[in-house]
């Protein structure tokens, strides 16, 4: 993998294409040559595919059969860095490079040229006449606030035809307009004047400037309470590497959050970065994707995959949040993108900033053992202050059946009505009941294809499974005795717990946050900020409304199942929960007004419990820490799931045992084999699951083992094998 490699015309070359092979293929290079990292288009059979070219030619092919590369396309090459990156990512999660290349060109047309084109926007007339298919249109073009599209997109996004469009340009109702493809992104100033830091902030921002200007890898955990000015911090970094000429990515959990991020950046910068995320529109991901290549893009603004972006010098990457669970990619490469982040940065020199509250316990150790550097903003900014925290005893409150707002909290919310302020109330459950129940036989209503109960949706008038998303009516007869009207909900999820609200508070407005009621990422950021602007008295939410949103008029946090998260027998079931609960209380008393965090609890002694109304946060992690260093579990140790799955139970499950029989290769590196065992969910969408666990440690050779472990396996038919190093979900 030579990067200033280049090859005459004629000479054989090896290319990786995203093609499912477990090689990469010879080609003669094209008119012209090519230079190694050159991305290229190949003829594969029939088809012409993508590939990269990696290198010299592996000239074990008849060479009067090979083919010529096609041709060269007009993007920045793969640095060799980034080809490093990929290699490296594939070997640690053990995914084919194929794979590992298609995550890094999900962009489209990467190789058209970059021409003039039509892109459509709205224009100032009206229609003759309104159709469902023209008001689609223009509702998708408002609904994008101005953004341009190709006639393709367009057609595509409103479900219309080409022809429909066209129709609507004629009558001025939408503009055509010529346009060149992929215009670099503004520039964003970095000298503008940023806000006044407090000591706090700029020590931990001198920090963070020096960091950058060693022009070598670092990791810093920044830790520091909701409001703690956090971002504010770490915004001068990343205006210390555009100042060095230096790109930088932050990576955001949600992208409902990146409105209000955006927001900042151009008030900071003066200018709006590149956005990278499942909701921007694909001329806008080709536009991002090729622009950082030419380094014409100095900041990119993303979901997790941002990460495999070519960016040509990144020197800083920010994992804002970096706890959240949802940076590991939970289908096709599981990897998790705060560690190859890290892992990034170290192979091209950049630094690395991880920002929480509440940080995972892999980077608390981190910090704690001196790998990464830890800075702490200790106190909230301005007057702002941490919630008070209380735990309501459940056992000595008087409920009504089917009720779940305890008279205390009921109590609490009336008073921030009569004060006109906002209550959270927060209950981590979709839907409208957890369990639909026949009250004749007993039976609950399941899902056809999983081990899964159905969740009623009222919303939906349906019910749904929350592992494979099928849904189906409600039935008015129950499907296994057939009794007629006996089918009742049980238990609360926030639709249910809405209803009670509505019932409890009937002059208050209510708005309900889960993320299955919006359609679209920007309706859902709307209505957040909509909340946000005092729209609402209370709000319901889940695990959604935990995640970094603002909320100034919101004082009282009513916490309705603090135990939830504590039953599980996940590894990280404390860590999980005493990071939601610290999370969310964390939405009360943002601005001036000081916020209680009310937490219903039948266990108020419970360690956890205990830790997170202490607010000892130290002395928490220090506990867990040790427990998991005695268990000899993740970090102190290292794990691995192997996931089977077919069609019938019974090969899926002697799969297992005979993986688990030959377990020599593990063996020969201390690690050891649990299982097999039924997953959790033991069935999805009709396939039988079965777990594997391999426990090695912590030094180990964990990957390299699995490799030798499972390379003689030939898999039979249906079944499927998936390996999930450092598994964060056991489903
Ligand atoms: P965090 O990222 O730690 O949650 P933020 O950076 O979002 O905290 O800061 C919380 C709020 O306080 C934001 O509205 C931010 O603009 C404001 N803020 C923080 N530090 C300052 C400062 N030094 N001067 C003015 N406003 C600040
Ligand atoms: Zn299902």
């Amino acid at each position: 993998m030579d990067s200033g490699g280049f090859f005459e015309e004629g000479a054989l070359v090896s290319v990786l294409t995203t093609q499912p092979l477990d090689r990469t293929l010879d080609y003669k290079a094209p008119e012209g040559g090519c230079f190694s990292g050159a991305f290229v288009e190949v003829p594969l059979g029939p088809r012409k595919v993508l590939g990269v070219v990696w290198g010299p030619g592996r000239g074990d092919f008849d060479r009067s059969k090979v083919r010529s590369v096609l041709r060269v396309l007009d993007v920045a090459p793969m640095r060799a860095e980034m080809r490093a990156f990929l290699g490296r990512t594939a070997d640690y999660t053990l995914t084919p490079m194929p794979a590992m290349l298609r995550l890094a060109t999900r962009a489209p047309g990467l190789g058209d040229p970059p021409s003039m084109r039509k892109i459509y926007r709205l224009g100032a007339g009206d229609p003759d006449r309104m159709t469902d298919a023209r008001a689609r249109v223009l509702e998708v073009l408002r609904d994008y606030g101005g953004l341009a599209f190709t006639l393709k997109e367009l057609a595509e996004m409103a479900g219309v035809t080409a022809s429909v469009v066209k129709g609507l340009v004629k009558q001025g109702a939408v503009r055509e307009e010529d346009s060149p493809r992929d215009l670099p992104y503004p520039h964003l100033d970095p000298d503008l004047p940023g806000k006044a830091l407090t000591e706090d902030q700029s020590r931990a921002a001198d920090s963070l400037r020096a960091g950058l200007r060693s022009g070598r890898y670092g990791t810093t955990l920044l830790k520091g309470v909701t409001g703690a000015g956090k971002t504010e911090v770490y915004l001068e970094a990343v205006a210390e590497a555009l100042r060095m000429g230096r790109q930088a990515l932050v990576l955001l959990p949600e992208i409902a959050l990146t409105a209000e991020f955006l927001t900042r950046v151009e008030a900071r910068f003066g200018a709006r970065p590149a956005e990278w995320h499942s909701g921007a529109t694909m001329t806008e991901r080709r536009r991002v994707w090729r622009m950082v290549g030419q380094g014409e893009a100095q900041l990119v603004v993303g979901a997790r995959s941002a990460l495999f972006l070519p960016f040509r010098d990144l020197g800083l990457i920010i994992v804002d949040e970096e706890h959240d669970t949802s940076y590991k990619q939970e289908d096709g490469v599981l990897y998790n993108a705060r560690d190859m982040a890290v892992l990034r940065a170290a192979i091209c020199g950049a630094r690395v900033v991880l920002a929480s509250a509440t940080p995972s316990l892999e980077s608390w150790a981190n910090a704690d053992a001196g790998k990464y550097e830890r800075l702490e903003l200790t106190s909230r900014f301005g007057a702002a202050v941490l919630p008070q925290m209380q735990a309501i005893d459940m056992r000595a409150e008087t409920m009504q059946p089917s009720s779940w707002i305890s008279p205390s909290l009921r109590r609490a919310v009336i008073d921030r009505l009569g004060k006109g302020e906002q209550s959270l109330l927060f209950l981590n459950r979709r839907g409208y009941a957890p369990v639909t129940l026949c009250r004749a036989c007993g039976q609950q209503i399941g899902c056809d294809h999983c081990d899964a109960r159905m969740v009623e949706h009222r919303f939906l008038k349906r019910l749904m499974c929350h592992q494979c998303g099928e849904t189906k009516p409600i039935p008015d007869t129950c499907p296994h005795c057939g009794a007629e009207g006996r089918l009742a909900p049980v238990g609360p999820g926030i639709e249910r717990l809405a209803e009670e609200a509505a019932a409890s508070f009937p002059e208050a407005r209510i708005a309900v946050l889960s993320s299955d009621m919006f359609g679209t990422a920007r309706a859902l950021k709307q209505r957040i900020e909509a909340i946000a602007a005092g729209e609402a008295d209370i709000v319901i939410g889940t695990q959604l409304v935990a995640k970094g949103h603002n909320f100034p008029l919101l004082t009282l946090v009513g916490v309705i199942d603090a135990d939830l998260g504590l039953q599980g027998s996940d590894l990280r079931a404390a860590e999980r929960t005493f990071q939601l609960m610290r999370q969310v209380a964390g939405r009360a008393g943002r601005a001036e007004k000081p916020g209680q965090a009310l937490l219903q609890t039948y266990q108020p002694e419970h360690p956890v419990i205990r830790a997170i109304l202490a607010g000892d946060e130290e002395r928490f992690w220090r506990a867990e820490a040790a427990e998991r260093q005695a268990a000899g579990v993740p970090p102190y140790g290292r794990m691995a799931g192997i996931i089977l799955s077919g069609p019938e139970a019974g090969p899926v499950f002697d799969l297992g045992t005979a993986m688990a029989r030959n377990d020599a290769p593990l063996r020969q590196i201390g690690a050891q084999v649990f299982g097999p065992a039924p997953a959790p969910i033991a069935r999805i969408r009709g396939r039988h699951r079965v777990r594997l666990l391999v426990k090695a440690p912590k030094g180990a050779p964990l990957q390299e083992a699995i490799a030798r472990w499972i390379a003689p396996l030939r898999l039979k038919g249906d079944l499927r094998l998936t390996v999930d190093i450092d598994p964060q979900s056991f489903l």
